[in-house]
């Protein structure tokens, strides 16, 4: 299939037509800066200048990014957390036409297709919440414009076959978005660095989770960059804080530090499955591939509000599709996870 013009056949023609606002760091970057309004006299927060709009084209929190994903810099930009970016892909790529999203998955697709007002079709996930690429093909593809994809998909927690995932790439004259926010946790293969190949692919990554920093609000997009650049004139010129772009910096650089707690969390997380599978009442612990489990037990949402009255906040998902009387707890410290097991079976002890 001839993969050239594919974004520019995608794009909203608005989107494409759109001359974008430039902001005042546009082109200058340096000098006496008498041009933004800003306040002339220097407040920091550290060593970052707080007085002065930050970097709209975040120059060297992009080329940090594209060095650990071994990317191209012109092929990453980054959001108030990748829900920003999934802002983005609804204002560049969707209207009228509807998008489809692998269900169970997580809701903001959803929710952000009823913002825009875009009509949504589903594509259920198969036995072990697989996804199957020719069930996707045959029965939605004709009428979508937009596929969400998740892995390790949220809530059920296992990695989708890229396989599977590529097979829609190379097949479908659609927009396919990976949102790989808890591949970290995974040893799973990351379609990061794939857009090269498939300029329809949008993989989404976050700061919120391996990274350790959903306080930042910092999440990105890896995408051919064409698309980049329909991402830069939707965005809002100084979308990042100056903070948020150095503190960004700085988790790049200190990846190792996050790698460490990483290995401790897929640690306890291996350690909570087993203990779960021990609790009488608990019917079913997925396998996941997540920093979170899912499992299910009978009377799932009493569950919740009983730990919620000992202070254990978990998630109850037994409302959405397939997951019935399912809950979703993410790994926390060894003593949280061992106060939760504990509170849980204590629970269902006693019932
Ligand atoms: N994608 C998935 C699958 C998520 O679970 C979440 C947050 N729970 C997000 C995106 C949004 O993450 P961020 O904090 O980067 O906005």
């Amino acid at each position: 299939m001839n993969r050239e013009g594919i974004l520019e056949e995608l794009v909203r023609p608005n989107i494409r037509r759109l001359r974008a606002y430039r902001c005042a760091r546009e082109t200058v970057k340096e000098g006496i800066l008498l041009d933004a309004n800003e306040n002339p006299f220097p407040r920091r927060c550290g060593t970052t200048l707080l007085n002065r709009y930050p970097d709209p084209h975040q120059t060297e929190l992009r080329a940090a990014l594209a060095g650990w994903i071994g990317v191209r810099p012109e092929m990453v930009l980054a959001g108030a957390g990748s829900d920003e970016v999934l802002d983005w892909i609804f204002k560049v790529f969707c209207s009228g036409r509807a998008v489809c999203v692998a269900e169970p998955t997580y809701g903001m697709y959803r929710v952000l297709a009823d913002i825009y007002e875009v009509p949504v079709r589903d594509v259920a996930l198969g036995p072990d919440f697989r996804f199957d690429a020719q069930v996707f093909l045959n029965e939605v593809a004709s009428d979508v414009r937009v596929l969400f994809l998740c892995t390790p998909n949220n809530p059920t927690g296992n990695l989708l076959d890229p396989g599977e995932i590529e097979r829609v790439l190379a097949e479908w004259r659609g927009m396919v978005v990976v949102d790989e926010a808890y591949m970290e946790f995974s040893d799973g293969t990351s379609l990061a660095t794939a857009p090269d190949r498939y300029p329809n692919l949008i993989v989404l990554r976050t700061f919120s989770k391996a990274f350790g920093r959903a306080g930042l609000r910092l999440g990105y997009a890896v995408a051919h960059p064409t698309a980049i650049q329909f991402f830069l004139k939707v965005k809002a010129p100084y979308n990042l804080s100056a903070w948020a772009q150095a503190e960004g910096l700085r988790a790049v650089e200190a990846a190792r530090e996050s790698a460490r707690e990483v290995r401790l969390i897929r640690c306890e997380r291996e350690r909570v499955a087993v203990a779960l599978r021990d609790i009488p009442g608990v019917r079913r612990v997925f396998p996941s591939d997540a920093n979170f489990i899912l499992l299910q037990c009978p009377a799932a949402s009493e569950i919740c509000r009983s730990l919620l009255e000992e202070g254990i906040v978990v998630r109850d998902r037994s409302g959405l599709p397939g997951l019935a009387d399912c809950i979703r707890v993410s790994i926390g410290t060894p003593e949280e996870n061992t106060l939760f097991l504990g509170r849980l079976r204590h629970y269902l002890e006693g019932r």
